[in-house]
């Protein structure tokens, strides 16, 4: 990752501030004063700024299986319950990336790392999610290809999603739908844009997590692997797995 980002990463400074203390020659990689902004870092290499080292702060990412009838939101003026309800007491504070309906279930992550969440919503990035949906009625062979060209609904035309239909039968289909975009309502409106309506949605999958067998109402920590996916699904190509050309004094 950029050494902006390590610093801010770290809590040292802003992204833009630690650019500052960069380019003031006060940040030095494995030894060597670096000045250049936009130099890369990885986890292996000593970071100091003035001379103190730069240590990651303690972040903490989980996976949450949110279950219908909870609000993805930190509290709610009408008292229903909300996803604070289901994570523990004693947690640092921590925000969902994104939301998910109330009458949505499956994956949140959430986070303290500000960064991240904002890089896992962001259109720059376009991580992708997968919606397992059980619909009304059958798709034609038409309306796959509609959903696959970019579906138009009332509010939104939507980018080309990616497609698999689990099961298919007059009365209702599971359909596994991934879309890079989020926005409200999405996946019911893109289904009911083509006349089936959605009877269940779970989400299964953000970005490389997947909900798996995560029982409903749990939560439970990504995995240093996870975490390891998530960041590089979110980094720029240039700085994906890159390593630091620190300039010698
Ligand atoms: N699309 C929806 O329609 N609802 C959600 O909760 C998420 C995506």
């Amino acid at each position: 990752m950029r050494l902006n980002r390590a610093l801010a990463r770290a809590g040292v400074a802003s992204r833009r501030a630690a650019d500052e203390l960069i380019l003031a020659g006060r940040v030095s990689v494995n030894g060597h004063v670096v000045r250049e902004l936009g130099s890369l870092v990885s986890p292996d290499d000593r970071i100091l700024c003035d001379g103190k080292p730069a240590l990651a702060q303690r972040f903490i990412y989980l996976a949450m299986n949110k279950p219908v009838g909870v609000v993805t939101t930190l509290s709610d003026p009408e008292g229903r319950r909300t996803i604070v309800d289901l994570l523990p007491r004693d947690l640092p504070r921590v925000v969902p990336a994104g939301r998910l309906d109330y009458d949505t279930s499956g994956l949140l992550l959430l986070s303290n790392d500000g960064d991240l969440i904002h890089r896992l919503l962001h259109p720059r990035f376009g991580v992708e999610k997968t919606y397992r949906a059980t619909i009304r009625g059958e798709l034609s062979g038409e309306q796959i290809e509609e959903l696959r060209a970019g579906v138009r609904t009332p509010s939104f035309r939507a980018a080309g999603a990616k497609l698999r239909i689990v099961s298919s039968a007059s009365l209702r289909s599971l359909v596994d739908l991934t879309i890079h975009e989020g926005r409200n309502r999405q996946v019911r409106e893109m289904f009911a844009a083509l006349g089936h309506p959605v009877i269940e949605l779970r989400r299964i999958r953000f970005g490389p997590i997947e909900l798996g067998s995560l029982v409903g109402g749990r939560v439970r920590p990504l995995s240093p692997r996870e975490i390891a996916e998530l960041l590089r699904a979110t980094s720029p190509p240039s700085e994906a797995g890159a390593r630091v050309v620190a300039s010698r004094e």
